[in-house]
């Protein structure tokens, strides 16, 4: 849509049949909400109230949280419109590869033609999380893609038998899983396990309160914690976990390989939940099903997962527990999220380029080596989950469609100099 606002034409090459929506609004789940209020999910940098005011047309509020098929058509709507001007043709292929011509980038797609361009950008989003070793001999009792027909399919055996399900992993996909569940009036037991049985924390309204950059502490992961802690004391930890927004790109620059990796290791998961809410009718849905005892929330770790009659018994172990327990389950879920290894990487586009030495995974392994606007390569740039490891919070619209706006000016400076 940024390219086509300048005049410059692009094909949107997207396998999956989803095209435009990715994995996050191609639900077509009513209780999947989106995670961020209306008001902060424009897809356009220069009309930040663009969303809001398409949610308030329908009905809703925007300091509510709209549910993200509805997000989905919105995005589907601006497309259209980038179609319709002419400037942009969407392709439903897989892109296996790419290889630098002359003047661009020619890429071979899996019905075998290929097509070249001045630019190619990268934004093949979040990668599909590795398998589960504990979970290898699994078979079909194990779902590894939370998101894929399996998942359905295995979501309404549960519902229809009400036998008992594991969640590996306790984030945003285990919230979404459990809302599937839920919506398919399943009444079984649920455990979600992850090493530290931390899940999402709720949104809330709250006064912002900024924060100047320099009086944020630069540099060590320990003391900016030390800082967030007492700041979260004195003005609410929500209000200070968000003061931080604007300056975490700077933030995350500033810290050096060590202390990035410290951060990955141990404050990661802390952040996660404080950092990326739920929205607060999501949050009442998941507080009753813990409270009624139908969810278990379990800090530990799995040993053993065997298939006998058909079935899977699981080992696990609670955190600090001198014993594992045995527990039979109908299926297990990976909800782990996305994969954060370049070099495990299955996609066969990324693949090609790792191999061929076209693009470096950056310092961290997580994503790809980009410069300050985002190239990867001559003629090639990278957006959104893959240039984490530069901007780390980059996975998000509000951060993405800056991105994209920045992408798209770069590269009308590239092609028409
Ligand atoms: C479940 C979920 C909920 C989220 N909720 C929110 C929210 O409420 N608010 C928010 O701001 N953010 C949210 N996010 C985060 C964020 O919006 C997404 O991660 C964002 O969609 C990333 O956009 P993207 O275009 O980079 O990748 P994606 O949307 O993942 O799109 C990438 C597309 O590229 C395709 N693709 C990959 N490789 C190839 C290839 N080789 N050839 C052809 N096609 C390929 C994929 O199939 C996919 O369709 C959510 C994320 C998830 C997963």
């Amino acid at each position: 849509m940024q390219l086509a606002r300048r005049g410059i034409s692009s094909v949107l090459i997207d396998g999956s049949g989803r095209v435009g929506k990715g994995v996050a609004y191609s639900t077509t789940e009513p209780a999947h909400l989106l995670n961020v209020p209306a008001q902060g999910m424009s897809a356009l940098a220069d009309e930040p109230d663009h969303f809001a005011r398409a949610f308030e047309a329908a009905g809703g509020h925007r300091r509510g949280f709209a549910q993200r098929r509805f997000f989905g058509q919105y995005l589907g709507g601006l497309l259209g419109h980038a179609e319709a001007s002419g400037n942009v043709a969407s392709l439903n292929a897989t892109a296996t590869a790419a290889n630098q011509v002359a003047d661009g980038w020619r890429v071979s797609l899996d019905d075998g033609s290929s097509l070249e361009a001045s630019a190619l950008v990268l934004a093949t989003g979040n990668q599909e999380p590795d398998g589960l070793r504990a979970f290898a001999d699994a078979g079909s009792r194990f779902i590894r893609n939370p998101w894929g027909d399996e998942a359905r399919n295995a979501i309404a055996n549960l519902a229809s038998n009400g036998e008992a399900a594991l969640i590996v992993g306790t984030g945003l996909t285990m919230v979404d899983l459990v809302l599937s569940l839920d919506a398919a009036s399943y009444t079984g037991r649920i455990v979600a396990l992850s090493r530290r049985g931390l899940i999402p924390r709720t949104h809330a309204d709250f006064d912002p309160v900024p924060v100047a950059l320099e009086d944020v502490p630069q540099g060590d992961v320990r003391g900016l914690t030390r800082w967030l802690r007492e700041r979260g004391a004195r003005i609410g930890w929500r209000a200070a976990v968000d003061s931080l927004r604007p300056h975490s790109h700077a933030l995350w620059q500033r810290l050096d390989t060590t202390q990035q990796r410290r951060f990955l290791r141990h404050a990661r998961p802390w952040w996660d939940v404080h950092r990326h809410r739920i929205a607060p009718e999501v949050g009442s849905t998941v507080a009753q099903m813990v409270s009624s005892g139908q969810l278990e929330i379990v800090a530990g770790r799995i040993e053993t997962a065997t298939v006998t009659d058909s079935k899977l018994e699981v080992t696990y172990r609670r955190r600090r527990a001198s014993k594992p327990q045995r527990e039979t389950f109908a299926y297990a879920f990976n909800c782990t999220g996305p994969l954060h290894s370049m070099t495990h990487t299955r996609d066969p586009l990324l693949r090609s380029l790792l191999n061929a030495g076209a693009v470096k995974p950056d310092h961290l392994g997580i994503g790809l080596e980009v410069d300050g606007v985002c190239r990867a390569a001559k003629h090639l740039w990278a957006m959104g989950p893959l240039t984490k490891g530069r901007y780390w919070e980059i996975i998000a619209v509000p951060d993405i469609r800056e991105q994209a706006a920045r992408v798209a000016a770069d590269i009308e400076q590239e092609l028409c100099a």
